[in-house]
């Protein structure tokens, strides 16, 4: 499944195809992906020039002439192919030569500079919705959404008010969509290894008495936007996805630290830890038990 680095990663591959450029022709090749496009989508997107690419944790945010958003999600197969000369590529991934229209090609954008844009989803849980820019925050899509964790929103002070009196483990703390949007289980493990913390200690543990973040929480905030920008500058990774579809491999699954490393000696120098898993809310958690203490949320 695509997490936040890799739609990051999609989205700045776009941006040179899209930006500046109308849309001449929109051929959807079906009523549905995991819902129904909008109505009458080819019509409402085609003459519009998308004025800017955005990101809003997992969603990508065409932003359009007539006032509209085309929200774009890559569900758990999702992929853009982007053609132009000749040549394609495919952002986030690699080069391959595309010859015609395959079957799960769902969506073609034509634009006004010559580029095109295929949309290629196998599994079809990807979906795109087209919203007024002035309801972006208020639609169904990003109304609950917590802070998006790659911006300047994230620090101690936002973990404090977020995990004050929470007695649910961390790790679930941090995939919480509705507190804070886009943050995937392999990053939620290598976070917590790098900042030393036991995924099964308390989020509110990371908060003082008065309310304040511990220095455990303002390291947290750091680690996480390290943590995602070194995977988004890496190409981003797609573990199984890469392996099963096309054989390649990602590239940042090379330096995950604790995630699919169960039974592996623990890399921290000097520590003789070996990386346990643990299961917590049915997904697999990774880390070291001599690193990561649940004494040491402070
Ligand atoms: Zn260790």
């Amino acid at each position: 499944m695509p997490e936040l680095p890799e739609v990051e990663t999609v989205r700045r591959g776009l941006e040179p195809a899209m930006v500046g450029a109308r849309f001449t022709k929109v051929m959807q090749r079906r009523p549905d992906l995991r819902f129904p496009f909008p109505e009458k989508f080819a019509e409402r997107l085609e003459g519009q020039e998308v004025r800017a690419l955005g990101r809003r944790a997992k969603y990508l945010l065409a932003d359009l002439s007539s006032g509209e958003v085309l929200i774009m999600h890559l569900g758990m197969s999702g992929r853009f192919l982007v053609t132009k000369g000749g040549e394609t590529r495919m952002p986030g991934e690699f080069h391959h030569e595309h010859g015609g229209l395959g079957a799960h090609d769902h969506v073609v954008f034509q634009l006004s500079n010559g580029a095109s844009v295929t949309y290629n989803d196998a599994r079809r849980f990807g979906f795109m919705d087209l919203v007024p820019r002035s309801e972006i925050e208020t639609c169904k899509h990003f109304a609950a959404m917590g802070i998006e964790p790659l911006g300047n929103e994230l620090s101690g002070e936002t973990i404090a008010t977020l995990f004050a009196g929470k007695r649910t483990p961390l790790k679930a703390a941090l995939l919480d969509q509705r507190l804070i949007a886009g943050l995937g289980n392999i990053y939620v493990c290598e976070a917590l290894f790098r900042t030393g913390l036991h995924p099964e200690a308390p989020a509110g543990s990371l908060v003082t008495k008065a309310g304040k973040p511990t220095e455990k929480a303002h390291q947290l905030a750091d680690v996480i936007r390290d943590v995602l920008s070194e995977a988004v500058t890496a190409g981003g990774s797609t573990l199984r996805d890469h392996a099963q579809v096309d054989g390649s491999l990602g590239y940042f699954q090379h330096s995950f630290k604790v995630y699919d490393r169960e039974g592996k000696p623990c890399v921290t120098p000097q520590c003789t830890g070996v990386v346990e898993r643990l299961v917590q809310s049915g997904r697999s958690t990774f880390y070291c038990p001599t690193c990561q203490k649940r004494s040491r949320a402070r």
